[in-house]
């Protein structure tokens, strides 16, 4: 089968394989204009002109981590000269910050610290609920449901209602990275399988929590290994519809383990990002949304991957450490609305604010 012959069977309704989609992920050369046009078409199909954002603000509570990726520079051992945790008082700044800010979401993106329980997710939330009532919560992996189930010793499905009782809107869908266990040896053997990371997105869809689903792409894996991951993933949405978008996370390599050890030697090009964009936006057509993340990309990249089939250009954010200690360059702290309004419009599309659900604010 020909590129062309596929990606107009695909245009017509062809649900691309996994072996279809591995073959995509390598196309080359000017083929690659045939992907992204494709990839557009369906985009536009489902959204229109539309490209959304959402006013968000990220807290990194602590970079104290359990894990300790080999793909990850932001995670750090306890007895680090690096490591920090955030007292009370700041965390409670940080929350007013984001009210004053008119922001709409608020993410927890920590580290798994060693000593969090249940107990101190609930008081994070409970702070959040104090200061600012109607910001929606974005938080917490399946990894750290897992940890905190465990440590509390009851069902994951037990500690997502606690959570949802508690104040969480949405859960995260990080520490998905490939869901591939063979490559989560090399790359996060601390967190958990595929099995369990799928069993509690699938909970925690069961119960009325939405999450996002994610791809951290561009380390150690293969293409077939990525396309196994998205049929993962897609296989979940065709049975709990509960997943809001796929965000794309490009392996940020500098200060990793796996660069320092020379497992990689280097991240993603221009040409990867922009065509795994593309991959996504055909393989999952029972997703509305691909969220492209600038602070990984940088604002140039990032728009032409919004004519390469991604609608969301995520949130405001104001901080992203995560980025910038893995050696992200670039501006990952804040990117301005009428910034996202400038890269939009210069490609005929509109910017629309939207809510962590995707509501939109005309
Ligand atoms: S990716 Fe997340 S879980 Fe892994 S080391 Fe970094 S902060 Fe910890």
């Amino acid at each position: 089968m020909t590129l062309r012959t596929l990606l107009a069977d695909t245009l017509n309704g062809h649900r691309l394989t996994e072996e279809e989609a591995a073959f995509l992920f390598s196309v080359t050369g000017t083929d690659v204009y045939d992907l992204f046009i494709a990839a557009d078409k369906i985009c536009r199909r489902k959204n229109g002109d539309r490209i959304t954002f959402v006013r968000n603000q990220n807290i990194h509570i602590t970079n104290i981590c359990k894990n300790l990726c080999n793909f990850c520079g932001f995670g750090k051992a306890k007895k680090s000269l690096d490591a920090y945790q955030l007292g009370e008082e700041e965390i409670k700044k940080q929350i007013r910050d984001a009210k004053e800010r008119g922001v709409t979401e608020i993410c927890f993106l920590s580290g798994v610290h060693p000593d969090f329980t249940l107990e101190t997710y609930i008081q994070f939330m409970t702070w959040v609920h104090e200061i600012h009532p109607q910001v929606h919560i974005h938080a917490f992996s399946p990894d750290e449901v897992d940890y905190v189930a465990r440590k509390a010793d009851i069902p994951t499905t037990k500690a997502l209602k606690i959570l949802m009782e508690a104040g969480l809107g949405t859960l995260q869908g990080t520490a998905a990275e490939i869901l591939v266990d063979d490559v989560r040896k090399t790359i996060c053997p601390a967190k958990v399988k595929s099995d369990v990371w799928e069993r509690i997105a699938r909970e925690a869809h069961g119960l009325g929590l939405r999450s996002t689903a994610t791809i951290m792409y561009g380390t150690t894996e293969s293409y077939l290994d990525r396309a196994n991951h998205l049929n993962r993933i897609r296989s979940i949405q065709d049975d709990t519809g509960g997943f809001t978008e796929m965000v794309l996370l490009s392996f940020i390599h500098y200060k990793t383990p796996l660069f320092e050890r020379g497992l990689v030697k280097t991240g993603p090009t221009g040409r990867d990002d922009l065509v795994t964009t593309a991959v996504c936006r055909l393989f999952l057509d029972n997703f509305d949304h691909i969220q492209v993340s600038w602070p990984k990309l940088g604002i140039k990249l990032t728009q032409m991957t919004l004519l390469a089939g991604a609608d969301d250009l995520a949130g405001t954010m104001y901080l992203d450490d995560v980025t910038g200690e893995a050696g992200g360059g670039g501006t990952e702290e804040y990117l301005d609305p009428s910034e996202m309004e400038h890269i939009c419009s210069d490609i005929g599309r509109t910017l629309v604010e939207r809510t962590t659900l995707y509501a939109k604010f005309e």
